[in-house]
């Protein structure tokens, strides 16, 4: 267009030209001169719309890439928006709670869902509602907690609600495109027995990786910075084992069973979540097993010194009390478990896989004796909850430097943490 306007203008001008020059020979340098100005002019003109012909070319592209980006969010926003109307006419929360009276024992986890429902229905000025809310948040597992906060945050943030999103909750770029709900897993969120509830939201809290590692920045002595019990807490694992010890008569014995293989690497561990039916059993109290990861070297010390590896097993009672089973791995020959597991596990981060027809007993990985140490403890890893009992077991099972080189984490151990006056308990 403006090139053509050029043109014109161009051919007006030497138009004009040839005219005056006719009347007044004298001025044809002058005009000339002009002609040649209006000629630059033109060119440059011309230039100038080439580059913004590619800047709009540009724009059009992002434009659809953006609206490309956009269709599927519209759909979830929708999706919350029908939720949320639901929500509102109080059918969902009758609903809801009819069908959860039917169960004898609700979880912690739904627990806390039904309150805030309740609350978003009913109004936060019920008492009742407000208090068993509390009380369901307070037997909820941090770890659990703040994804469902992060969940909600983002998903209201999503929704156009002003909701102030969480620093810990915000999208962590660096992280890559990996399935950061399944990170969470590792030791924070040790329920792994892939309920339908955390389908639900793991879209949501896939984009709410908390932010810790076992470097640097990240490193576990920042971990106390987003999760304050990290620090703060006066019974944190892993600690290094060392005399005195107080006897015990405990009875400790596991029952482990053959099932499907789920693995994951999670960002931080490989991790393998166990199906239901495989159990530890102390002083005959029955703990079921969950899931089972590694750390590299091991977490615990005896006497001041790390093994290779540990395999730690965690487990939950019907109570809610969480059980972890320390394994440590020595140098050795090769283990026939892990050959199985590495050959299976994900590389790289990203959800769990169930490989197809691999079956895995992780009574595999257990030494024949069961004599151990024992201590309350925490989770190893943030949000670093405490009254974890950790079993350290004095047998090793072996593991060979090759398998020890191939596990994808360098150093994914916490150091050491102070005793704090806690009994160290043997049988
Ligand atoms: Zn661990």
């Amino acid at each position: 267009m403006k090139r053509t306007i050029v043109e014109v203008l161009l051919a007006l001008g030497l138009i004009g030209a040839g005219v005056f020059g006719w009347m007044n020979w004298k001025e044809v340098q002058t005009v000339k001169g002009q002609a040649v100005e209006l000629k630059a002019a033109s060119e440059e003109a011309a230039k100038q719309t080439a580059t913004s012909q590619g800047a709009v070319a540009a724009a059009e592209e992002q434009s659809a890439a953006l609206k490309a980006q956009l269709a599927p969010l519209q759909a979830k926003v929708n999706q919350l928006e029908a939720i949320k109307a639901a929500m509102a006419s109080g059918t969902t929360l009758a609903d809801l709670e009819a069908a959860y009276k039917s169960q004898k024992s609700l979880s912690a986890e739904r627990q806390v869902g039904l309150g805030a429902l309740r609350m978003m229905t009913k109004g936060d000025d019920d008492p009742a509602a407000l208090e068993a809310f509390r009380a369901a948040l307070k037997l909820t597992d941090l770890g659990n907690r703040k994804n469902t906060m992060c969940a909600a945050q983002i998903a209201l943030a999503a929704a156009g609600d002003k909701v102030a999103v969480m620093s810990e909750c915000q999208p962590e770029a660096a992280h890559g495109p990996a399935d950061t709900a399944a990170k969470s897993d590792a030791h924070g969120q040790p329920a792994a027995h892939g309920s339908n509830e955390k389908g639900k939201t793991k879209d949501a809290v896939a984009h709410a990786a908390p932010h810790w590692g076992y470097s640097g920045e990240m490193g576990p002595d920042r971990w106390g910075k987003e999760f304050p019990t990290c620090a703060k807490g006066k019974s944190q694992s892993p600690l290094d084992i060392v005399g005195p010890f107080v006897k015990a008569r405990t009875s400790v014995s596991a029952d482990y069973k053959e099932g499907p293989l789920t693995i994951l690497n999670n960002g931080h561990t490989i991790q393998v979540n166990v199906p239901p039916g495989s159990k530890l059993r102390i002083d005959a109290k029955p703990y079921e097993l969950l899931q089972f990861h590694f750390h590299r070297p091991s977490e615990e010390r005896v006497e001041g010194k790390p093994m290779s590896m540990v395999v730690h097993f965690v487990h939950k009672s019907a109570d809610g009390k969480l059980v972890v089973l320390g394994v440590l791995l020595k140098e050795g020959n090769e283990n026939p478990g892990i050959k199985a597991l590495w050959a299976n596990m994900p590389r790289k981060e990203g959800p769990e896989v169930t490989p197809e027809g691999v079956k895995f007993n992780p009574g595999s990985l257990l030494p024949r004796e069961f004599d151990f140490f024992s201590y309350e403890g925490s989770l190893t890893t943030p949000p670093c909850t405490e009254g974890v009992r950790f079993f350290i077991l004095k047998s090793t099972v072996n593991v060979s430097a090759a398998q020890v080189a191939d596990f994808p984490f360098d150093a994914n151990a916490r150091p050491v943490q102070s005793r704090n006056g806690r009994e160290i308990i043997t049988n």
